[in-house]
């Protein structure tokens, strides 16, 4: 197996395709994990949510980071880790970002209903309160696995 550095444009063009991340924040020294959908576009990757502890801790401290990978099996796989700043949407002054935020989403179907669904869960009919935000992509490294074997093996 051979591991090889992602150029920018194939980082890029990972985030394009992929939906799912994993969003790493952290809060007086303690990290927090948490799977999440995102839609990139332009140096940014818009994300729906509701109000709970990534969005508080991202308040409180807005550098993050998002992993996303592709993997094919054990010996081929891209694995692409973002790090940016937390950037929330409110209405009305981001009404514009919002809309765009979400027809990118709309993409990706059924965006919405893993953040809405876990809410839910938790409080029940209580009226939700949605928000955006956007991660401003400051730096991102990419490593691509590939297996010569393997690719035989399915040939
Ligand atoms: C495939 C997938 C896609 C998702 N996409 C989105 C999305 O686009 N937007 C979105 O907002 N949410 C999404 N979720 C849900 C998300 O992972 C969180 O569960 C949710 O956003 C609540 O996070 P929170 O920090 O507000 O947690 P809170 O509700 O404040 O949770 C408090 C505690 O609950 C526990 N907890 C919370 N979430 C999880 C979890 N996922 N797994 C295990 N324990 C947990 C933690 O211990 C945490 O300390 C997705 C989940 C999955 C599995």
């Amino acid at each position: 197996m051979e591991v090889n550095e992602m150029a920018a444009e194939e980082c890029k063009a990972l985030l394009e395709r992929a939906s799912l991340g994993r969003l790493g924040c952290s809060y007086e020294n303690q990290p927090y994990a948490v799977p999440i959908h995102f839609a990139y576009d332009s140096g940014y990757l818009y994300v729906f949510s509701t109000l709970g502890q990534k969005v508080k801790w991202m308040r409180a401290n807005p550098k993050v980071c998002v992993q996303i990978d592709e993997i094919q099996n054990q010996g081929e796989w891209t694995s692409v880790i973002v790090s940016g700043q937390y950037e929330e949407l409110p209405e009305p002054q981001y009404s514009a970002e919002r809309k765009h935020a979400s027809s990118l989403l709309a993409n990706h179907s059924h965006w919405w209903l893993n953040g809405l669904g876990e809410r839910q869960m938790k409080v029940g009919d209580q009226l939700i309160d949605p928000l955006f935000f956007r991660i401003r992509i400051q730096s991102m490294s990419g490593l691509r696995a590939t297996d010569e074997d393997e690719k035989e093996r399915h040939e």
